[in-house]
C-alpha cells in the first residue's frame, strides 16, 4: 500500500511523496490499515469536507439550488414535494411509508450500534488508544478486532474460490437445481474483449431462452464495480429473446494460478446472476416493461435473493474447492466465514440509514422550506438528529455535498431502495426456506410469480402473493444482519 501511494504520487507529478486518493464513500478503505492516528484523521477529513472547502469544487450552492428546483418541479406537477411525486410508481408509493420504514429499522438498530461502539471503544483502549474512538479510528480497530476474534485469513479463503468454478459449479449449478437450466458455451460468436465468454441458456424443456455473456476480469479501461444489463431486451412484440451480460472486476489469474476471489466477490457473482435471471425469464409483450425494467425499490430483490444460495450447503460444496488439491473447504473455515459476516454490522447499517434519511430529508421539502435553507451542513445535522441518526462516530455513507446517487445518478428519493429490497429478499427467501428450500418447485414458483413478471403487475401484489405477507417485514433482515 505504501508502494502504491508512492506510485500514485509519481503519476500525479509529485515524485518522492505519497498520495492517498479519496474514494466515493465517506469511509475510506485505507483507514483500516493506517497505524498513524493523525494521518487517519487527515484522510477522513479530506473525505468528509471534499466538497465544502469554498473552492471551485464546492458543491453546496448547487445542492441548495437542486433541492429548490426539485421542490418547484413537484409543485408544478401538483405534488407537495419531490419525493411524493417520485415515489408514486414505486412499491413504497409515499414518503410517509419510507419514513416509517426508516424508523422501524432505526429503532432496533440504535441499541445494537451502542453495543458495537462500546465494545470497539473498549478494545481500542486496551490496544492503547487514548480518548474517544472516532469515525477515523473505527475501521482500523474493527479490522484488528475482526482478525483477532475470528482469525479469518482472506488469502486462505481465496484458495477455495476459483472464479471459473464459482461460475460453473456455483452459479450455473444453482440455476440447474432451481430452474432446470443448462448452459452451453458458444465459441462462434464475436466478443468485444479477450476474456468475454458467451453461453446459450437452455431451458428445462431443451429450448434456448437467450444468450448470456460474462465479462469478469479487470481491464485498465473498464469502470469499477459489477453490474448486469441487456444488449437485447426480451419482447414478444419484437420477437426478441434476451441477450444479457454480467460484468465484474475480478483479478485475473497469473503464473499458472487461476483467478481466485474472496467471498464478497463470490456473493457478487450470485447477485449479478440473479439480475441476469430476472432478464432471462422475462415474458413480456413490450420491451419497456420487460425483465428488470421495474421499480427501483423492487429491482434488487431478484438479485439479492440469489445471494443466499452462495451459502447453500449443496451449492457451496460443489464450487468451493481448493484450486490445487480439489479438497473441499474445511468445516471450521466455513464457520469462520459465517461468523465474521455478522461482525461490524452496526456501522454498515448506520451509515446506510443515515444516507437514506438525508435523501428523504432533501426531497420532502416544500418550496418554502427549500428556499429557507442556507446552510447545507446545518440542515444535514438537523435532519439526522430528527430521526435519531446523528452520530459523529458513524457518519452517513455519503454527505449531502457529495451524494452523487441522489443529485445526479437517478436515486433522488430512492436511496432507501437498497435496504427496502433487502427486506423483500429476506422475506421471500424465508418463504423458500420454510417450504423446502432449493428445489425445482420453488424455483418455478419464483420464476412464475416474480422473475417472469417484469413491470406488468403491482409490486405489492406480487410480494404478497409470493410471501403470504401483507407487507414487508423487517424481522428477517434484522436477523440476517445479526441485529436480532
Ligand atoms: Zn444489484
Amino acid at each position: 500500500e505504501i508502494a502504491k501511494a508512492a506510485d500514485d504520487a509519481k503519476a500525479a507529478g509529485k515524485e518522492g511523496k505519497y498520495l492517498i486518493n479519496i474514494t466515493n464513500t465517506t469511509q475510506q478503505d485505507i483507514l483500516a490499515s493506517l497505524n498513524n492516528r493523525t494521518v487517519r484523521q487527515r484522510v477522513l477529513d479530506a473525505s468528509l469536507y471534499r466538497t465544502e472547502k469554498g473552492d471551485s469544487n464546492d458543491t453546496q450552492a448547487i445542492v441548495l439550488r437542486l433541492a429548490k428546483l426539485r421542490a418547484q418541479k413537484a409543485r408544478l406537477l401538483g405534488f407537495p414535494n419531490y419525493a411524493a411525486w417520485k415515489l408514486q410508481n414505486q412499491m413504497a408509493k409515499t414518503p410517509e411509508t419510507v419514513f416509517a420504514f426508516i424508523k422501524s429499522i432505526a429503532t432496533p438498530y440504535a441499541p445494537s450500534a451502542q453495543k458495537d461502539a462500546a465494545a470497539l471503544q473498549a478494545y481500542a483502549k486496551a490496544q492503547g488508544l487514548e480518548g474517544d474512538l472516532t469515525a477515523a479510528d473505527w475501521s482500523y480497530y474493527a479490522n484488528k478486532m475482526r482478525k483477532e476474534k475470528y482469525g479469518l485469513d482472506e488469502n486462505e479463503v481465496k484458495q477455495y474460490f476459483v472464479t471459473d468454478s464459482v461460475l460453473k459449479n456455483g452459479v450455473f449449478f444453482m440455476a440447474q437445481k432451481l430452474y432446470g437450466l443448462t448452459f452451453k458455451e458458444r465459441n462462434d460468436l464475436p466478443v468485444y474483449a479477450e476474456d468475454v465468454r458467451v453461453f446459450d441458456v437452455i431451458d428445462h424443456d431443451g429450448k434456448q431462452i437467450g444468450l448470456f455473456y460474462t465479462d469478469l476480469y479487470r481491464r485498465p479501461t473498464k469502470s469499477g464495480g459489477a453490474w448486469m444489463s441487456n444488449w437485447v431486451e426480451q419482447s414478444h412484440l419484437l420477437g426478441q429473446k434476451p441477450v444479457i451480460y454480467n460484468v465484474c472486476n475480478y483479478t485475473k489469474g497469473t503464473n499458472g494460478q487461476p483467478s481466485l476471489i474472496n467471498f464478497d466477490e463470490v456473493t457478487t457473482l450470485f447477485h449479478e446472476f440473479g439480475h441476469a435471471l430476472h432478464g432471462m425469464f422475462a415474458n413480456q409483450q413490450y420491451p419497456s416493461l420487460s425483465g428488470t425494467n421495474v421499480a427501483r425499490d423492487f429491482v434488487e430483490m431478484p438479485s439479492q435473493i440469489h445471494e443466499h444460495f452462495a451459502m447453500e450447503p449443496e451449492v457451496f460444496a460443489n464450487y468451493a474447492k481448493h484450486w490445487k488439491t480439489q479438497e473441499p473447504m474445511p468445516a471450521d473455515l466455513v464457520q469462520k466465514i459465517k461468523d465474521a459476516a455478522g461482525f461490524n454490522q452496526a456501522y454498515a447499517l448506520g451509515e446506510n440509514l443515515a444516507a437514506v434519511s438525508l435523501d428523504l430529508a432533501w426531497h420532502s421539502l416544500t418550496v418554502e422550506e427549500a428556499e429557507a435553507i442556507t446552510d447545507v451542513a446545518k440542515f444535514e445535522e438537523e435532519a439526522l438528529r430528527k430521526v435519531g441518526l446523528y452520530n459523529p462516530q458513524i457518519p452517513p455513507r455519503y454527505r449531502s455535498s457529495y451524494f452523487r446517487h441522489i443529485w445526479s445518478n437517478g436515486y433522488a428519493s430512492g436511496y432507501y431502495a437498497y435496504l427496502w429490497s433487502e427486506v423483500l429478499d429476506n422475506n421471500a427467501y424465508q418463504w423458500m426456506v420454510a417450504n423446502g428450500g432449493m428445489k425445482l418447485e420453488n424455483g418455478q414458483r419464483l420464476r412464475d410469480m416474480i422473475l417472469s413478471r417484469g413491470n406488468t403487475q403491482d409490486f405489492n401484489t406480487i410480494f404478497t402473493a409470493f410471501t403470504g405477507l401483507q407487507k414487508p417485514d423487517i424481522k428477517d433482515l434484522l436477523r440476517a444482519r445479526g441485529l436480532q
